[in-house]
């Protein structure tokens, strides 16, 4: 199996390296695989002139998954748009068509603190967003600004093929197979003549899924229910737009950034996987960066590309006992735990391992 491996900017490398060793650590069993390394964002600009190099695009072509850490940092900000670190992730997710982006929010019961919510409504949170991230109104054509009647008129147009919309769907029935079978579809059919279409073939697509249980749910309520109960969901799937603010706003549930990993797939599971968390320049090279949404990334990567669920669910159990020992980067200390650095939280993984 050939990882492409792009460590990227800021502490991108650091928790990098530690995700490479719980890899390592876990090979065998199924498991064997290649590691080929290089540049993305602000590191291949200062090495090539450009955020997504060429030799970046063979490899991650030629690549069956990318593992990558992070990309950004003050030093490039002023430089022109196209040469900016964070136009090579684009970059990437548009060549590879990745068009599912599976954003888990986890809550460890141990973290549950570090929630705005209350630790009872939150403790134990275990859900996946299942994002659609090549459509919707983002890319819908026509959009614009015009003059009408002597002032200007903003528009944009929301518009999704059933191909598009089975094809994410088939994403998410998969994934809920993979969990505890309960899929929560979002849309706006009262309004959204689009989202009628999404919810008619959501249902379409269930007839081949009856081993999962389907339901449906406005977005409005969707954004409620999620800070009001956020338990009751399993797997939630939406459209890019609705997508981009509910992962969002699952993502801040857990209040830990460091804690979360993401997945974005092509059509046939070859998928990019990164850390939630951007390249945190704050604490860059100082060895204080949580690595576990990194090392939970390749837990991710295992299970939706390679199919490893055994290997997969021993790093994220490993993870768990961690935390449950106490061990806490900067990011999720408490007092009366543990406070580590990077390198000892991968230590103490693999220990776990
Ligand atoms: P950030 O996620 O990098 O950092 C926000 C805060 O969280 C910082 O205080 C940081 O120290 C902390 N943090 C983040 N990850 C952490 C970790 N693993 N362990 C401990 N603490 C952690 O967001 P930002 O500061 O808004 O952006 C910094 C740079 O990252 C910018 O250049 C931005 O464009 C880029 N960025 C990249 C990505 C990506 O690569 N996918 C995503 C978001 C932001």
């Amino acid at each position: 199996m050939k990882i492409c491996v792009l460590p990227g900017d800021g502490i991108g490398p650091e928790i990098m390296e530690q995700a490479l060793r719980v890899l390592e650590a876990v090979r065998g069993d199924g498991f064997d695989f290649v590691v080929e390394k290089a540049l993305i964002g602000g590191c291949a600009v200062d090495a090539t002139g450009t955020p997504y190099p060429e030799a970046t695009s063979k490899l991650a072509k030629e690549a069956d998954a990318i593992l990558l850490g992070a990309v950004g940092g003050p030093q490039w900000d002023s430089l022109p748009r196209e040469q900016r670190p964070e136009r090579g992730l684009l970059a990437i997710r548009k060549e590879l068509n990745l068009f599912a982006n599976l954003r888990p929010a986890i809550l460890y019961p141990e973290l549950a603190n570090a929630s705005t919510l209350k630790p009872e409504v939150v403790s134990g949170l275990d859900i996946l967003i299942v994002r659609e991230l090549t459509g919707d109104i983002y890319f819908g054509q026509p959009r614009g600004i015009r003059e009408e009647n002597a002032e200007r008129v903003g528009f944009n147009t929301m518009v999704y093929s059933e191909s598009e919309i089975r094809r994410i769907g088939k994403v998410a029935f998969e994934a809920a197979r993979k969990r505890g079978k309960k899929l929560c579809s979002v849309d706006k059919m009262n309004v959204l003549e689009c989202t009628q279409l999404w919810r008619d073939v959501m249902i379409e697509l269930s007839a081949d899924y009856p081993d999962v249980e389907l339901s449906h749910m406005l977005v409005d309520n969707a954004a409620m229910q999620l800070v009001r109960a956020p338990k009751q969901f399993d797997v939630m799937v939406t459209g890019n737009m609705f997508g981009d603010i509910l992962s969002d706003e699952a993502s801040m549930l857990t209040g830990s950034i460091g804690m979360l990993p993401s997945a974005s797939l092509d059509a046939n599971n070859k998928g990019l996987y990164e850390p939630s968390h951007g390249s945190a320049p704050d604490i860059a090279g100082k060895g204080l960066a949580n690595p576990l949404a990194t090392i939970l990334s390749a837990a991710m990567m295992l299970r939706y590309t390679f199919n490893l669920e055994a290997h997969a669910t021993r790093i994220e159990t490993a993870v768990k006992k961690v935390l449950a020992a106490g061990y806490r980067t900067g990011d999720i200390y408490e007092a009366g735990t543990r406070s580590v650095g990077t390198k000892e939280m991968g230590d103490a993984v693999i220990a776990s391992l």
